[in-house]
């Protein structure tokens, strides 16, 4: 398929061709060979192929210095075969940025002169992203954590490297569509010429052909596994949150970029603590004489041991100890809330003898 012509020669401009001659040239070709535009020519795939294939590189400045130096030889990987070189179907600018697509195909669509329908090929380069349920302590989740994480996904073809060829073989421009993963048909009808566009029947939508699949993934690139992933899960997370690890999710098919894992965080409640945004709470109840006196009490603390607590005398029902630092967090926080020890008053529901007596001679005094 891949031809051997020079790429000036194949669009037809020198050597020192700026880039925006290239873009001209590049524009005329895909005129003159677009499959879509010529579908009586059984040549134009082949050629669009070849142009395509001269574009990628010639457009991009590194590729085309090491083009010039190194001949195709020189190319990596497979240059004609990159996905999207019409960014209008796949929505996919980053090999070709800059060019500016609209207006090409709105000279295509003047010239049939009437509608289309596009079909968006639903196949995307990139992997999936994946999530999975991760539940935390709530120190785990005040501190932060890291964890293990098993999820199952798919990973690049170990055999292939993703390219989905048999060891030996490359992939290939699909025939059929020249590399766009898009056929259109044309059809008359009494509101004029409708153009559709479908997914590829050859190539699925991916814009190339494996003439000889790699056995381990049949051609995909991509292989389902059992992975263990160390996710670090940074201070401060909720419940309802999601962490994302980069790339860490599907693999992209024939070599795409990975999707990304999201971890889906539950806290499981703790009975010692209410946490609100990097406020932590917890409740001591004390009997009133103390609340009247003052006392000190020994409160839990997140991070383990325990914390001696004045609470002063006269203390109300609901006062409120805070102590600094010793709270909760929020993500990107560097420092950690307070810690809020809420004083209660339990009034005591039966007496002895002695406290009834001593309660007996409080109420005279305070009459
Ligand atoms: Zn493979
Ligand atoms: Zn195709």
């Amino acid at each position: 398929m891949a031809s051997n012509r020079d790429y000036y020669d194949i669009l037809g401009v020198p050597k020192g061709a700026s880039q925006d001659d290239i873009k001209k040239a590049y524009r005329e070709l895909v005129k003159k060979y677009h499959p879509d535009l010529h579908k009586d020519d059984p040549e134009a795939p082949r050629h669009m192929a070849e142009v395509n294939e001269a574009y990628e590189t010639l457009s991009d400045p590194a590729k085309r210095e090491q083009y010039n130096t190194y001949g195709k030889a020189g190319a990596p990987g497979f240059p004609g075969a990159s996905q999207g070189w019409t960014p209008g179907y796949r929505g996919s600018s980053d090999t070709f940025g800059g060019f500016d697509f609209g207006d090409l195909f709105g000279s295509f669509m003047d010239g049939f002169g009437r509608s289309q329908a596009t079909q968006q090929p639903e196949e995307s380069p990139r992997g999936r992203d994946l999530s999975v349920g991760v539940t935390l302590t709530l120190k785990e989740a005040v501190f932060g954590t890291k964890k293990e994480v098993q999820i199952r996904r798919y990973d690049t073809c170990a055999t292939c490297h993703g390219s989905g060829a048999a060891p030996g073989t490359s992939p290939k421009v699909c025939p059929t569509c020249g590399g766009s993963g898009e056929v259109r048909q044309t059809q008359d009808t009494i509101f004029g010429r409708v153009v559709t566009a479908g997914v590829c029947p050859t190539c699925r939508g991916e814009g190339r052909v494996t003439d000889s699949p790699c056995p381990t993934c049949k051609g995909s690139g991509v292989a389902r596994v059992d992975k263990t992933i160390q996710a670090t899960i940074p201070a401060g997370v909720d419940s309802g949150m999601k962490v994302r690890i980069a790339g860490q999710g599907d693999a992209g098919k024939h070599g795409g970029a990975s999707g990304d894992l999201y971890l889906l965080i539950t806290v499981q409640p703790d009975p010692r603590f209410e946490r609100r945004g990097n406020l932590l709470y917890h409740t001591v109840r004390i009997p009133p004489s103390k609340a009247v006196l003052g006392t000190s009490v020994d409160v839990p603390l997140l991070e383990g041991g325990t914390e001696a607590v004045t609470v002063p005398a006269g203390s109300q029902h609901g006062t409120e100890v805070r102590i600094r630092g010793k709270g909760a967090q929020t993500v990107g926080e560097r420092r950690r809330g307070d810690y809020i020890v809420r004083v209660e008053i339990g009034v005591p529901r039966t007496l002895t003898a002695e406290q009834r007596k001593l309660y007996k001679q409080l109420l005279d005094l305070e009459k």
